[in-house]
């Protein structure tokens, strides 16, 4: 029944994962020259900004130079934030990629430069290796002492405390083991009997059920996951596998921290961690690398709204990509010349000039008819909405004239009006019906214009309002 449940609230997570306002997009639609292909990998026109997102990638993707910047600036809904997480589409599950709105570092628990710094650590990778002794071979027979105490459990292989023997065959011996409680309650839950071939990590007392015996032949037919055929290793049975374990640095700094300790990982209330902590993590670190059991991963640091940052956190920003482990921060906005926040001094996207001049600039255009038409397409099949031509040729008219993510937010209630009357397919009075029910910016701002008097405290449009 728990079980069950589970499925089921997993099933819940990945459908609202599924309709994401991005979660259409699976990379930058890129091809092997890192051309843009029109539309592909979810992603449509934009191609200029697309191919410098992709010189980017590449940048990350060998490793070698730290501590860049990239600024993606454009209107508001023309897919800066789709860029970034086609860049993290792109990357793969080993390079870490850290994202961030800049209003969020604004918390009352975190100072904004202990905020900066854990995002920037959650973006710094390491890879740990680690020599690893595996064994491989038929289990023969599997034996358990009995509880040294009543204190050690209920009876039962899997009760830890409690010590016994594996006997493992290999080509030509066989091999036996003694078994602690860490390594029985490895092999209760791999549910391991004897006929089974595994590989046992010696020190982890970590088992992987590789397959079953099929006799006296030597070869194994495989069972379950691992549908590789298995046959027992000849000769040498005692392995030495590499094993890599990727954390970022704030994972190695929470675990560390004494007053946090690792659960806080989960809860992400990590609170702030000393600088002490920091340093001491960092020279292991360096001795890891200086042995050749670690290496650096720079990723990624996405920072929204990055006008939404102040004098203080650009100064930060500044000196940290110095820092040879530097990832790359990627940041977004969509603001004019615009004051920067904590001072007086308006600027460029109310970026400091001095920051400003470290930035490889990546602009995004306006769309298209044809560029909307094509992204309400792919976000109905997104959505698993099916609507009619008529229907998505006047919602391509709404996107035209209002904006792209107005559209887009169209096609949900479009679909829900269309159930409510029990159709399948959503029609052009689907469409309008939720038209004349929710207003776009334009609409709303002139229907306030209209009856700004009945209004408290309204003080009319500026002139710069009304140019918007
Ligand atoms: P803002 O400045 O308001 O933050 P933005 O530039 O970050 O806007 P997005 O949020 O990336 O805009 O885009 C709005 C919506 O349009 C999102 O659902 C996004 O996935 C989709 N979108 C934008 N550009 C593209 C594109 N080139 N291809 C496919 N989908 C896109």
């Amino acid at each position: 029944m728990a079980e069950l449940k589970r499925l089921s609230e997993s099933r819940d997570l990945t459908r609202i994962e599924r309709i994401g306002a991005h979660s259409h997009i699976r990379g930058l639609g890129l091809d092997s020259s890192l051309e843009a292909r029109d539309a592909s990998e979810g992603m449509v026109g934009q191609l200029h900004a697309r191919r410098g997102c992709g010189l980017i990638l590449q940048l990350i993707r060998q490793g070698k130079i730290a501590g860049r910047a990239v600024l993606l600036a454009g209107q508001p809904g023309t897919g800066k934030t789709a860029l970034a997480m086609g860049i993290a589409k792109s990357l793969g599950a080993e390079t870490p990629f850290a994202s961030v709105a800049a209003s969020e570092l604004f918390s009352l628990d975190l100072s904004k430069t202990e905020a900066l710094t854990q995002a920037f650590r959650r973006s710094i990778g390491v890879r740990i290796k680690e020599e690893a002794e595996i064994i491989e071979g038929e289990v023969v027979e599997i034996s358990i002492d009995r509880p040294l105490s009543a204190a050690a459990g209920p009876s039962g292989a899997t009760a830890p405390g409690k010590t016994g023997r594996l006997t493992l065959k290999t080509t030509d011996m066989e091999t036996v083991y003694e078994l602690g409680g860490k390594m029985i309650e490895a092999l209760g839950k791999e549910k391991v009997q004897s006929g089974d071939v595994i590989a046992l990590d010696k020190a982890s007392g970590k088992v992987t059920k590789l397959g079953r015996s099929i006799g006296r032949s030597r070869d194994y037919d495989a069972v379950g996951a691992h549908t590789k055929f298995v046959k027992c290793p000849e000769g040498e049975l005692q392995k030495r596998k590499e094993v890599v374990h990727c954390v970022t640095l704030h994972e190695i700094d929470v675990i560390n921290s004494r007053t946090q300790g690792f659960l806080a990982l989960f809860t992400g209330d990590t609170g702030e961690i000393r600088a002490e902590v920091r340093e001491q993590i960092d020279t292991k670190v360096a001795e890891w690398r200086e042995e050749g059991k670690a290496e650096i991963v720079p990723g990624v640091l996405f920072i929204d709204e990055v006008h939404m940052l102040d004098i203080e956190c650009f100064s930060f920003l500044n000196r940290a990509l110095e820092n040879d482990m530097a990832p790359i921060l990627v940041i977004a906005t969509n603001r004019g010349i615009t004051s920067i926040r904590g001072t007086n001094y308006r600027s460029p996207h109310g970026i400091p000039p001095d920051f400003l001049d470290r930035l490889l600039i990546i602009t995004t255009q306006p769309y298209t008819e044809d560029d909307i038409r094509k992204i309400l397409d792919i976000r109905c099949d997104e959505e698993e909405v099916e609507m009619s031509a008529d229907a998505k040729a006047l919602l391509t008219k709404i996107g035209v004239e209002t904006s792209l993510r107005y559209a887009i937010n169209l096609i949900t209630s479009a679909a829900l009006a269309c159930q409510k009357r029990k159709g399948k397919v959503v029609e052009m009075d689907d469409v309008s019906r939720v038209y004349g029910l929710f207003l776009d910016v334009k609409r709303s701002t002139q229907y306030l214009v209209e009856y700004q008097s009945q209004y408290m405290f309204s003080e009319g449009l500026g002139e710069a309002d009304e140019d918007a």
